[in-house]
């Protein structure tokens, strides 16, 4: 791998302060790709705008700045990328590759099967509207073929879209484009190479390596990050207030993040940041991070 084409990114969604789980992905994105000399960029992912708390992405950036974290260029807002995402919504349609859609959840949960994340759409739509009935979001025809692709930390992973996921939705009743057109878009325009996220985000990887295909752009490198979860297995979340990190003691929650992600621990305490940076830089390896969680984490 060169190293001198790496771009990493972090894009959290400004749903809350930052918890323990989104600082343990900050800190091996940050680290992955700094230490292959690479730029790390910061996206803002407020595409999502109903679930946003206000003042939650300027605290987000705060308490990155505070733990030593140093972006490369501006901040980029996805809230300001709506006709970027338009364009790729229009190139999709040009491709016949998308299809307008009349079901509301309800309809769609009495109807369709179980998948790995969620209910598979049942297909109602896919042909034709059916009479008398309004689109309200629109969906990105899957098929059976099976997606595969291998993950720095989890290995080889495989998915058939059609029958695990089912034709997914990119642009939602509301109107708001869907995280995984928005990631797909704003990740190949900002160039990123590498994306290293929590796990809980591999069951999208498939749809997104999908668009990809779709939009002609490259595929990035993928590791996703054991999840950190709570003592009765929850995944940590903003939403779910738990655990933010106390900006007024850095030091110790950036050596759990570490600890967490299998690296060693430097020998006598890090007195500042930049002395934690320098050290976890040094020593960084990917290849130390655990695929599970060794151990749940204390409330
Ligand atoms: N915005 C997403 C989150 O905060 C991360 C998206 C990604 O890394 O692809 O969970």
């Amino acid at each position: 791998m060169s190293t001198t084409s790496y771009c990493g990114r972090f894009a959290p969604s400004p749903t809350g302060a930052l918890h323990f789980g989104s600082l343990v992905a900050a800190v091996a994105c940050y680290l992955d790709a700094r230490s292959h000399s690479g730029k790390w960029l910061l996206r803002m992912e407020d595409i999502d705008r109903p679930r946003e708390v206000p003042g939650a992405a300027d605290d987000i950036l705060h308490t990155l700045e505070t733990f030593g974290f140093e972006w490369d260029g501006p901040v980029i807002y996805q809230s300001q990328r709506t006709d970027a995402y338009q364009a790729a919504l229009e190139t999709l349609q040009q491709q016949g590759a998308i299809y307008p859609c009349a079901c509301s959840r309800k309809e769609i949960a009495q109807q369709g099967q179980s998948g790995v994340e969620g209910i598979i759409y049942p297909g109602t739509c896919r042909t034709a509207l059916p009479s008398e009935r309004e689109a309200r979001s629109i969906r990105v025809f899957t098929h059976n073929h099976s997606i595969h692709f291998i993950d720095r930390i989890q290995g080889e992973r495989e998915q058939s879209l059609a029958q695990d996921v089912g034709d997914f939705i990119i642009r939602r009743a509301d109107g708001l484009f869907a995280y995984q057109l928005a990631v797909v878009v704003d990740d190949a325009w900002q160039g990123i190479t590498h994306i290293v996220r929590g796990a809980d985000l591999i069951l999208s990887t498939p749809r997104q390596l999908h668009l990809q295909a779709l939009l002609g752009h490259p595929t990035p490198h993928y590791a996703h990050l054991p999840l950190a979860v709570d003592e009765v297995g929850n995944k940590l979340s903003k939403q779910a207030q738990s655990m933010p990190v106390d900006r007024k003691m850095p030091l110790p929650a950036l050596l759990a993040a570490l600890r967490f992600l299998g690296q060693p621990r430097p020998e006598e305490q890090p007195a500042t940041v930049d002395e934690f940076w320098q050290w976890a830089l040094t020593h960084w390896e990917i290849k130390r991070v655990p695929r599970q969680p060794a151990q749940p984490l204390p409330r």
